[in-house]
């Protein structure tokens, strides 16, 4: 059974998450405190965390930023302020999706379990080579570690899920619109400019000059393609 790690310090969303997740067979746990939901998810198993931005003690960015450094699973933010859409997207923390309160509780099941599965795919694709080198790009897929010329280069979840995707397709064509939902998945509410914010700070990370690129083309109105 999936179990699901709820960190929000409203009691009665909290109960309401859980409720919800239970009756679709999921397994939860609660947290109220930003601080005890950081130590329950770093030191437990859980295959996706529901995690609230405005917490006592330790907000949920941070929550989720110390999360990021050493697990993979879905991340969801909810978020009370559309404000804090932009930070939650913009800030690199990792998050995989938000809902902002209030939010229809079976669009928050249907979230979770569309992460979860893609999560799953993810997984059960890095059978495959696990190791890629291309003239001085060196990604371990299975550490999720990227070098630069024998230079580690760090890397958010989104950044690297395209980075490596890309390079496992070379020579391919992908749309912006494909990579979008590749990466993020149908479900995800986010929009394709997303993908170009993307492409742009990886090029910054392994591109010599990023404005000359070698490793991704940008074919004008077909999309990116990996030599
Ligand atoms: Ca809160």
């Amino acid at each position: 059974m999936k179990k699901i790690l709820i960190i929000e310090d409203e009691k009665s969303i909290a109960e309401l998450e859980r409720d919800y997740l239970e009756i679709n067979g999921f397994q939860t746990d609660i947290e109220l405190t930003g601080d005890a939901g950081l130590r329950k998810a770093l030191n437990e198993d859980f295959d996706l965390i529901l995690l609230d931005v405005m917490l006592p003690h330790m907000d949920g960015f941070e929550i989720c930023k110390r999360v990021r450094s050493s697990k993979e699973i879905p991340i969801i933010m909810v978020t009370a302020k559309k404000e804090e859409i932009d930070k939650i997207r913009g800030l690199g923390l990792g998050a995989d999706d938000y809902l902002v309160k209030p939010f229809s509780p079976n669009e928050m099941v249907a979230r979770v379990k569309a992460h979860l599965s893609r999560y799953e795919r993810l997984s059960s694709k890095q059978h495959e080579s696990q190791e890629l080198y291309i003239r001085g790009l060196f990604i371990d897929r299975t550490s999720r570690r990227v070098f630069v010329n024998n230079q580690e280069v760090t890397f958010t979840t989104k950044e690297f899920d395209v980075l490596t995707f890309l390079a496992m397709n070379p020579n391919q064509v992908f749309s912006k619109e494909q990579l979008f939902e590749r990466i993020w998945g149908l479900n995800s509410t986010g929009d394709i400019s997303t993908v170009t914010v993307h492409i742009r700070k990886i090029r910054e990370k392994i591109e010599h000059d990023p404005s000359n690129p070698e490793y991704i083309d940008t074919l004008w109105g077909a999309g990116y393609r990996f030599r």
